[in-house]
């Protein structure tokens, strides 16, 4: 059987070189094809392909302030990830990890971020290291009022200076909140909601509070008192609190320094240290908090930088 096979492939062999020599811009999948049957004769040496280069690739193409960014190394060897041995942004360690075969990390831009060139910087195991520039855009920030509601004092000098000094401490309790470095999640992520999704306000606006500007560093969705809130991918849960300003809070770990963070609930139904999965109810929404009206506030964060939900949703929620 094996000999009649060869003296199949033997002759298909020959062709294929022929038609090489014929044809000076052969496809590579036609000299891949070749390689084993000549492989087999002394007379006729292949030398094999040049080895593609490691190199950092980034997703999106275009990015903004204030925008989630996927990094990729591409052309690493199969089956040996430990090639890589550590990836910076502008200086400051990602948390890598490996999805269908590839090393990647994430990049969160700070909506307040100097718009310019930042270098992405990855350390090989033999010590060498590969660059990419990310090249940052500026984001079009849009401004508007917001009233103080009256349940936190109106809208006076005092209840605004209250206001601005528990944000600073309500940011603190957030930003200590940890991120594991394993990645946690699976598959694309999706939506906190299971009602269609309206969105009553987009992140990035500056609201305009007296002499004061905060910006806005989430999505918020259209959701009356008590609808379910489900986790956008599964995670564990590294956060439960009343905080004056947002409100009832769960916030669900999903590793690899992402972070979801659901805001002005009226009911929690998960404890710190839960594991949730993918769409599993965690929560009601409500009103609780600094809001007009009742809706549901999601922050995703990557590495304690708050970006924008909807482009982490198109960049990691397809896939
Ligand atoms: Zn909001």
């Amino acid at each position: 059987m094996k000999k009649a096979r060869w003296l199949l492939l033997v002759p298909i062999a020959v062709a294929i070189v022929l038609s090489l020599r014929q044809d000076p811009t052969p496809t590579p999948q036609v000299v891949e094809e070749s390689v084993q049957p000549v492989k087999s004769t002394p007379s006729a040496p292949l030398t094999p392909a040049p080895k593609a280069e490691v190199a950092i690739s980034v997703l999106p193409a275009k990015v903004l302030q204030g925008d989630p960014v996927e990094v990729v190394i591409t052309n690493e060897a199969p089956n040996d990830k430990s090639q890589i041995t550590s990836i910076t942004f502008n200086g400051t360690k990602l948390k890598p990890f490996v999805e269908n075969g590839e090393t990647k990390a994430l990049i969160g831009l700070d909506l307040r971020m100097k718009p310019g060139t930042y270098p992405i910087v990855a350390t090989l195991s033999d010590g060498k290291s590969i660059k990419k520039d990310l090249v940052v855009g500026g984001r079009v920030l849009v401004q508007a009022p917001l009233g103080i509601p009256d349940k936190l004092g109106g809208n006076t000098a005092t209840s605004e200076q209250e206001l601005l000094n528990t944000l600073a401490k309500e940011g603190e309790i957030i930003n200590a909140i940890p991120t594991s470095a394993d990645k946690l999640w699976s598959g694309a992520f999706r939506y906190p909601l299971n009602t269609e999704i309206t969105i009553t306000d987009v992140y990035g606006y500056s609201r305009l509070t007296g002499a004061s500007s905060i910006a806005h560093k989430g999505t918020d969705f259209r959701a009356s008192i008590g609808t379910d809130v489900v986790a956008i991918n599964s995670g564990k849960v590294a956060y439960v609190g009343y905080l004056r300003n947002y409100g009832n809070v769960i916030a669900v770990d999903h590793g690899a320094g992402v972070l979801s963070i659901y805001m002005h609930l009226s009911k929690v139904e998960k404890a710190l240290g839960d594991k949730v999965e993918k769409g599993e109810r965690i929560a009601l929404s409500g009103d609780t908090g600094y809001v007009l009206g009742p809706h549901l506030h999601l922050t995703i964060r990557i590495n304690n930088i708050s970006i924008d939900p909807m482009k982490f949703l198109a960049l990691l929620g397809k896939t």
